[in-house]
């Protein structure tokens, strides 16, 4: 891009109260091209980040599927409530406001739980009703599922719900029609593409960074990804995030903010931080890698993040539409 492109915006920031940044600033912005600045957290400078959580338990992922049906749900113990309690505390301590994508069978078994949230300034949106990929599910079945979903939140919170993340990132180019959905179900964003390739997920020629889909109707924003190469590299969260050293995610997560000059977006999720969660031994020794590995060292390294990097809520920093009503 040529200096000539180079243009000077003055910009009004809008950061979230109690974000940790200035709630208002007016500033100026370099900018290389017409799409619009990220946001900025005025009081240090940097590129607003979208903290987000999956608020699962353990024994809910989509790995542990073939092994644990959802029928036998009730007879675990549930760890949900005490993992997310250790994060509220955590977030508190770096006034970092986050989204919670939030399962609608989570919010049933735990409304206090999910209320706790929402009343700390967090955002809650839907995770789906019971975890089910959309892969997995006809249009209708998935319309059930998100409308359901939103419902049960917004009885237990009193609040619109305007996001949706997909269970395992499961929209891809075979099932574009989710987001029509998801508009129609009354949803406004979604974080539910991962730009990679994976044998279990992804859409690796997918935007990397948040787009308009159903007609410019929805706002897609794909997990982050490092540019390797000619590679997709993911770098928002995940077995990736456990697995190597918190200074690969650091460069990552720089790298996006100041190279590619976007805001990231992290996940974790709850059991990630708990070391001591009942072990499923009925599970392949792959999948035991995955889930398993490095749960004792993930809250230290989000602590890091959380320091490192300026966070906020999604809806904070993509300001995806509000319909008036
Ligand atoms: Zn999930």
């Amino acid at each position: 891009m040529s200096e000539t492109n180079s243009i000077t915006n003055r910009i009004e920031y809008d950061a979230a109260p109690g974000s940790g940044c200035a709630s208002k600033a007016s500033i100026e912005h370099q900018s290389h091209s017409a799409k619009p600045p990220p946001s900025i957290c005025f009081e240090t400078g940097r590129i607003l980040n979208a903290m987000t959580v999956d608020v699962e338990d353990y024994f809910q992922v989509s790995a542990f599927e073939p092994y644990i049906p959802r029928s036998s749900w009730g007879g675990f113990e549930y760890r949900v409530e005490a993992n997310v309690d250790r994060i509220l505390e955590l977030f508190d301590k770096y006034s970092v406001k986050g989204t919670f994508f939030t399962l609608g069978w989570v919010a049933e078994n735990f409304p206090a739980m999910t209320k706790r949230i929402a009343e700390q300034g967090h955002e809650i949106a839907s995770h789906g009703s019971e975890h089910v990929m959309v892969t997995k599910q006809t249009r209708d079945q998935f319309l059930i599922d998100v409308t359901t979903s939103r419902d049960v939140l917004e009885q237990v919170v009193g609040q619109r719900v305007y996001g949706f993340r997909a269970p395992s990132y499961s929209i891809n180019k075979s099932n574009l029609w989710a987001h029509d959905v998801l508009r129609e179900a009354g949803y406004t964003y979604s974080s539910s593409i991962a730009p990679i390739k994976h044998d279990l997920y992804g859409m690796p020629d997918a935007p990397r960074f948040a787009h308009q889909r159903s007609e410019g109707k929805l706002l897609e924003v794909p997990i982050t990804t490092v540019r390797i190469g000619q590679r997709n590299v993911p770098c928002g969260g995940g077995g990736w995030f456990r697995l190597y050293p918190y200074s690969v995610s650091r460069w990552a997560i720089n790298k996006v903010n100041v190279v590619d000059g976007e805001a990231g977006v992290f996940y974790f999720h709850p059991w990630e931080i708990d070391p001591d969660q009942p072990r499923q031994k009925q599970v392949n020794r792959k999948t035991q890698f995955r889930h398993y590995v490095n749960l004792d060292s993930t809250y230290g390294k989000v602590e890091k993040l959380l320091r490192d990097f300026a966070w906020d809520r999604m809806d904070n920093i993509f300001n995806p539409e509000i319909p008036q009503s």
